[in-house]
C-alpha cells in the first residue's frame, strides 16, 4: 500500500518511519498525540486528488495537516490506526500576485509570514497576523477561519478568502480560484471549506485580498486599572480613528509578567505597574504623522477621562516590533508557568470587562490561587481566558481540573450569549462540547452537509462533529 502511495506521489512523498513521523503525530504543547500509517506530503494539486482516491480505495481516513499550530488537536488523527496524515507542506508555491487587484493566489502550503512579507514586497499588505505566523500555513488558517490581531480592522480570514481550490472526498477537483470580489450566482461553496476544520475536503489553494501598505503606523503600550477602562480608552480611539485603529489587544499584568520572565530581551513597557495594558495600534493610509496624530489625540482623550493611566508610544519600527512580539509571545510564554487550562471565548464587546471579572472570581473560588491570564482581542470581543497553575503546585492535579474549570467557564460565556470557540475551532478538543452549543437543527444541517460532501466520512474523523453525529 504504501508503495502504491510512493509511486503515485513520487519519492520522499511518504513518510512511515516512527521518528519521520513523529513531528507530526503531536503538537506543541504535547495535549494531543496520535498514530498515523504515513504522512503523505503530495507536491501538486493533482498529487493531493491521487491521494484522495488512493486512500478511499484502501478505506484508510484522512486528517488534513498544515503547520501543525493549531489549539484544538483537528490536526493529529486519534488512535485508530488507518490514518493517514495528508500534509499541506510541499504546496508551497505562491502562484500570482496582482498588485493592481490587490489579491495573491498561493499554495495552501505557503506559511502565513511568506505570505505577509510577498505583500510588503509588492508595497500591499495582508492583514492576517497571529503568534504562529511563522509556523501556520495559509491552507490551516483558511480551514480554521484564524482570526488574530487583524480582525478588528479588517475581519477574520473568511473576510480575506476570495477563491479556494480543494480537493473533495471523491477525488475531484474543484477549482474555485476566482478574484471576484461579487458573484451573486447561487450558493457560495467555498465557505463551507472556510471554517471546515478539514471535515469536508483538503484546500489546495487560495486567491487572498490584500490591502494597499500603511503609510504610517503607531504602537502604544497604554496602562489601564481596570478591563472597563481599557474598554472605554477601545471606544475613544475607535471614535477617533475609525479603522485606521488596527490593533487593541488587552493584556494583565500577569501576561506582562510572564512575558518579562521567559521571553528574551522582553521589558516592562511602561514605569509604572498596572493592573491592565492594551498594545494600540494605529494605521494611516497617508503618514506617519497622521498615525502618530492620531495616537495622541486617543491618549489625550482617554486620559482626560480618566481611563488611560500611562502610555509608551513606541519610537522605531523596531520597538513597534518589540511590543508586538510581547502580545504574540503571550501564548508561548505561559507554558514556562506549569500547567494552564484554556478558553477561546467571544461575548458581546461591551461585556467583555464585566465577563473577565466574574470567570476569574468563579476559577479562584474553585482552585484558591490559580492565576487567570486574560488576554487578546478585546475590540473583537474575543478573549483567551486561559488558567495557569498555582504556584509551585501540582500540575497533573491541577490539569486534572479541566473539564470542571471549564464548565464553569463555559456556563458564563452562555449566561453572556457568547461562544466557547471564538477563533481556535471545534477540532477534538471541544467535539463533545456541539449538542450543548448547538441547536438540533443546526447540528442536523451539518450533518446533511457533511454527509453530501464526504459520504464515507473519509476527512478528518472524530473532529468538528463527535462520531455519533
Ligand atoms: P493545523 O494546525 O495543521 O490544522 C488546523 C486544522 O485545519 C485541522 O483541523 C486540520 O485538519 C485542518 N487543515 C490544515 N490544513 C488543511 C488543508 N490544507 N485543507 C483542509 N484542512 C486543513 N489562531 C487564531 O485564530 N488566532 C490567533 O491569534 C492564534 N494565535 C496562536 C498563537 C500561537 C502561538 C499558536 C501556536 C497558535 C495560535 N492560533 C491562533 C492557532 C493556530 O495557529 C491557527 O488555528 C492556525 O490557523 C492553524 O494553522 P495550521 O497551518 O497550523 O493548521
Amino acid at each position: 500500500m504504501l508503495e502504491e502511495f510512493e509511486n503515485a506521489l513520487g519519492k520522499g512523498a511518504v513518510l512511515s518511519s516512527a521518528e519521520a513521523m513523529a513531528p507530526y503525530l503531536s503538537e506543541w504543547r504535547g495535549l494531543f498525540h496520535g498514530q498515523a500509517l504515513a504522512v503523505l506530503r503530495p507536491s501538486s494539486t493533482q498529487a493531493v486528488s491521487d491521494a484522495v482516491r488512493l486512500a478511499a480505495r484502501h478505506q484508510l481516513k484522512i486528517v488534513p495537516q498544515g503547520g501543525n499550530t493549531g489549539l484544538v488537536g483537528g490536526q493529529i488523527p486519534d488512535d485508530a490506526k488507518a490514518h493517514i496524515i495528508l500534509s499541506a507542506e510541499r504546496l508551497s508555491a505562491i502562484r500570482k500576485l496582482d498588485s493592481d487587484g490587490n489579491s495573491i493566489t498561493v499554495e495552501a502550503g505557503v506559511v502565513l509570514e511568506r505570505i505577509q512579507q510577498a505583500a510588503d514586497a509588492a508595497e500591499r499588505f495582508f492583514p492576517l497576523a497571529l503568534g504562529a505566523q511563522g509556523s501556520c500555513q495559509i491552507g490551516g488558517n483558511i480551514s480554521t477561519n484564524a482570526g488574530g490581531t487583524g480582525v478588528l480592522a479588517y475581519g477574520n480570514t473568511r473576510n480575506l478568502v476570495l477563491g479556494l481550490e480543494v480537493v473533495l472526498a471523491d477525488g475531484r477537483i474543484w477549482n474555485g480560484l476566482r478574484a471576484l470580489h461579487k458573484n451573486n450566482t447561487g450558493y457560495d461553496l467555498k465557505q463551507l471549506f472556510i471554517g471546515g476544520e478539514g471535515t469536508l475536503g483538503f484546500v489546495t489553494a487560495a486567491v487572498l485580498k490584500l490591502f494597499p501598505k500603511p503609510k504610517g503606523r503607531q504602537v502604544a503600550f497604554m496602562g489601564f486599572a481596570s478591563p472597563h477602562a481599557a474598554l472605554a480608552t477601545l471606544n475613544i480611539a475607535q471614535g477617533l480613528a475609525g479603522s485606521n485603529l488596527t490593533g487593541f489587544e488587552l493584556m494583565p499584568r500577569i501576561g506582562v509578567e510572564f512575558t518579562i520572565r521567559h521571553l528574551e530581551g522582553a521589558r516592562d513597557p511602561l514605569q509604572g505597574s498596572y493592573p491592565w495594558y492594551a498594545l494600540v495600534e494605529i494605521s494611516s493610509g497617508r503618514s506617519e504623522e497622521e498615525a502618530e496624530a492620531l495616537m495622541l489625540e486617543a491618549f489625550q482623550a482617554a486620559s482626560e477621562k480618566g481611563h488611560v493611566a500611562d502610555a509608551a508610544l513606541a519610537a522605531s519600527s523596531s520597538q513597534q516590533a518589540e511590543f508586538w512580539r510581547m502580545r504574540h509571545g503571550l501564548s508561548e510564554v505561559q507554558k514556562h508557568e506549569g500547567g494552564s487550562i484554556k478558553h477561546d471565548v467571544s461575548v458581546p464587546v461591551s461585556r467583555m470587562p464585566d465577563f473577565i471579572v466574574e470567570a476569574s472570581a468563579a476559577v479562584k473560588a474553585i482552585i484558591a490561587n490559580c492565576r487567570p491570564v486574560a488576554f487578546g482581542h478585546l475590540g473583537d470581543g474575543n478573549i483567551h481566558f486561559n488558567v495557569s497553575q498555582p504556584i509551585g503546585g501540582d500540575k497533573e492535579a491541577f490539569l486534572a481540573q479541566w473539564d470542571r474549570i471549564n464548565t464553569v467557564v463555559h456556563d458564563i460565556v452562555a449566561d453572556y450569549n457568547g461562544s466557547v470557540s471564538a477563533e481556535h475551532g471545534i477540532g477534538r478538543l471541544k467535539a463533545k462540547l456541539m449538542p450543548q452549543i448547538k441547536s438540533d437543527v443546526e447540528l442536523d444541517l451539518m450533518r446533511r452537509v457533511k454527509q453530501c460532501l464526504d459520504p464515507d466520512g473519509l476527512f478528518n474523523p472524530g473532529a468538528l462533529l463527535p462520531p455519533e453525529l
